[in-house]
């Protein structure tokens, strides 16, 4: 049972038919097994406010549990995606990025707001969904401090999470991070990390539509995502 003291952090992206872009897209039937098998294997999805409050209080989450986050709010977010999870009464986080709020294929602030009313917590994919690794401070700044504001004002609760495009950040980000307020943020890396755990690099574990069998999601509920077993046994 070794590996269910770990707590995999599951980023999805699009639910739904694929459209023959480059969004990872997992359709509705394939996230509907994947979450059923969840729900088979009796795995408690926990949503990421639990998570970082047990870090931060020194006692990690016990047995087998998951976190369900999505990036870049497409509109089947608030559809197909919410309705599943609803279904299933799992919670999850989207991460939204404002400046594509309302464009085609995204949610609108009605859907944000819908979403959030809903229990889902709402997070920043940073204003322009920037690679935050290129730019300069100021502008590091602006994405992070913008975003969240003006999420916070449209949704009329506080944002505390953060995802970083494309995964990208440097310690220059992350202390921006922390100082406009975020209380984590997740990266797309996968693997097992040398270093210690780092809140403001969480590392998640990408869903695709091929996690169609029970035997290849347990394998990425159990595996990937070491954190909990080295705060049992440092090195
Ligand atoms: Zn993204």
């Amino acid at each position: 049972m070794a590996g269910w003291w770990t707590l995999p952090i599951l980023a999805y992206h699009r639910i739904g038919e694929p459209k023959g872009d480059h969004v990872p897209t997992v359709t509705p039937e394939s996230f509907e097994r994947q979450l059923a098998c969840m729900a088979r294997q009796r795995v408690t999805v926990v949503s990421l406010e639990a998570l970082v409050d047990s870090l931060d209080e020194g006692k990690p989450l016990r047995g087998r549990q998951a976190v369900i986050t999505f990036d870049d709010g497409y509109e089947e977010t608030s559809g197909v995606a919410a309705a599943l999870l609803r279904r299933f009464g799992f919670c999850a986080t989207v991460f939204v990025t404002p400046n594509e709020i309302g464009l085609p294929g995204f949610m609108t602030w009605d859907q944000v707001r819908s979403v959030a009313q809903d229990g889902m917590a709402v997070g920043s994919h940073t204003l322009h969904h920037a690679f935050l690794p290129l730019l300069s401070r100021d502008k590091i700044e602006h994405e992070l401090v913008e975003s969240k504001r003006i999420i916070e004002q449209h949704i009329g609760r506080p944002v505390s999470w953060l995802s970083y495009p494309v995964g990208g950040f440097t310690p220059e980000v992350q202390d921006v991070a922390r100082a406009a307020g975020y209380r984590a943020a997740c990266t797309t890396n996968r693997g097992i990390s040398k270093r210690a755990l780092d809140l403001f690099a969480l590392r998640r574990i990408k869903m695709t539509e091929l996690d169609r069998h029970d035997l290849s999601l347990r394998a990425k509920l159990s595996g990937y995502y070491d954190v909990f077993r080295r705060l049992e046994q440092p090195a």
